[in-house]
């Protein structure tokens, strides 16, 4: 590791520290614990009043600069990031709209398959194929997606030749949207599998994977969720983009987040450890809540999962909260990995009244399917916008939350309305018209296999698979 590279520990401490590409090739540390920075780096007000006037390329170098020191610099960052952004369907790359004189949409979805997983996506496609290219080195990505994860990752490496991608998704749980993005691109590095289970299944035995010596080793197995530090670091720019654009640092801005593995929310908090001050971070949560009864209460259990019309928030159990924990307890590795034993045995944990205090940046909303349908007819009715049931949640939350009057909401719009556009029609009437940039997706053949929602099965289709 270069001496002056930004090195990152395991949350579980007890795997080596890792410098940035490592890191981004790595996934999973071999402790089964997730990498975070060993220090949050930190701009001064005066460094961040200095970003106001940067474009969307311009600030993601600035602002990531930080956590890729020693390996990539600021403008080795910005040619990776004009490559990744350039196929963004808006000149803003994520454009802020105004809903009415508090609240704000800033918008992920104009990316290539339509939600905000393509923002941190396209720059890990493209970072891997900067790490890999002059070596001899293959990687394989096993991941899982409750929908969209999966299709914003198929896009970023369909075709690469260095890379092979198993993609898992709970077998009709998906959108047909979601389905046909992954499942129509044919290019002979991209595997699909529908598992015969839920999407928590289908993270488990990629997890499980990782720390399968008879997988990873063999293989050289890479990560592609969000458990990735890279995907959560491309994340962190948008908070400092919109809040940037509606007066920070003067002013704090909340943000609303729709919520399922914590991944995004978990990169507001860590654009406010930059020191871009929020005001606070709104975890909207759907039926699906234990985040929310985490936060309000203290109670992490695990309940199982109802379908509903936001299937990339039906999760049971959230990745990246294991990297909150980490800094709610005073980033001692041993005690969270005691913390998530105890957790993966019994299920269920209780997170103290100190714990929940420290995480008081964080306040937490439940939508369910009224609450959800509302949001939407709202921004519809009173605004003139479609939005899509994700989006709706947050904007549920958003508009409940309580904030100040004078302190900017601001609501990640997750997805682009068609791709969700069967709910869509049933709670405003309108069919959201899907855009061009999909194309005739809905022609086009399909490739993927079915399997049953068994570790053994998936492990020996992958095994079977993969080129060495
Ligand atoms: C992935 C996703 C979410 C949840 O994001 P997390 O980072 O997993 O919390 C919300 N909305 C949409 C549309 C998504 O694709």
């Amino acid at each position: 590791m270069a001496d002056n590279s930004t090195d990152y520990i395991s949350t579980r401490g007890n795997a080596d520290a890792l410098d940035f590409k490592g890191v981004t090739l790595t996934g999973l540390a071999s402790d089964g614990g997730l990498y975070v920075p060993r220090n949050w780096p930190r701009f001064t007000q005066e460094q961040i009043e200095s970003m106001r006037g940067l474009d969307y390329v311009d600030l993601a170098a600035r602002v990531m600069a930080p956590f890729t020191s020693g390996i990539l610099t600021e403008d080795e960052l910005k040619d990776l990031c004009k490559a990744a952004y350039g196929s963004f369907a808006h000149a803003a790359v994520t454009p802020l709209k105004q809903l009415d004189s508090q609240h704000f949409l800033l918008e992920l979805f104009h990316g290539p398959t339509l939600a905000f997983k393509d923002v941190a996506l396209q720059l890990l496609g493209q970072l891997f194929e900067r790490f890999l290219s002059g070596t001899d080195k293959k990687i394989t990505i096993v991941g899982a997606t409750s929908g969209d994860t999966g299709s914003a990752a198929i896009d970023a490496v369909a075709g690469r030749d260095q890379i092979e991608i198993f993609m898992i998704h709970p077998h009709e749980r998906v959108s047909d949207v979601q389905r046909r993005q992954m499942t129509t691109i044919l290019a002979p590095n991209v595997h699909n599998i529908a598992i015969q289970g839920s999407f928590d299944d289908a993270q488990a035995m990629v997890k499980r994977m990782f720390s399968d010596r008879e997988v990873n080793g063999p293989l050289t197995l890479s990560a592609v969720n969000s458990i990735n530090w890279a995907r959560l670091m491309a994340q962190v720019v948008y908070y400092f983009y919109a809040a940037l654009r509606l007066g920070a640092p003067q002013r704090a801005v909340a943000f609303s987040v729709p919520t399922g593995n914590f991944g995004d929310v978990f990169a507001g908090y860590v654009a406010a450890q930059m020191g871009l001050p929020i005001e606070r971070l709104i975890v909207a949560t759907n039926v699906n809540d234990i985040l929310h009864r985490a936060l309000s209460k203290g109670d992490y259990s695990m309940l199982g999962v109802t379908p509903t019309a936001a299937p990339s928030m039906d999760i049971q159990v959230s990745s990246n909260f294991e990297r909150l924990l980490f800094d709610l307890e005073g980033r001692d590795g041993s005690t969270t990995a005691a913390r998530m034993k105890w957790f993966e045995q019994m299920g269920k944990m209780v997170l103290s009244a100190d714990m929940r205090k420290k995480a008081s940046l964080m306040k937490s909303a439940r939508a369910d399917a009224d609450e959800m349908a509302l949001a939407m007819r709202w921004a519809h009715e009173a605004c003139n916008e479609i939005i899509d049931p994700h989006t709706a949640i947050a904007l549920h939350a958003a508009r409940a939350a309580g904030v100040p009057a004078d302190v900017p909401v601001v609501t990640l719009a997750t997805a682009h309305p068609a791709k969700f556009r069967d709910a869509v029609e049933r709670a405003t009437g309108v069919r959201p018209s899907m855009p061009q940039r999909l194309g005739n997706m809905f022609e086009r053949e399909e490739r993927f296999d079915i399997l049953p929602g068994d570790y053994d099965a998936v492990r020996d289709y992958v095994l079977a698979r993969a080129v060495r």
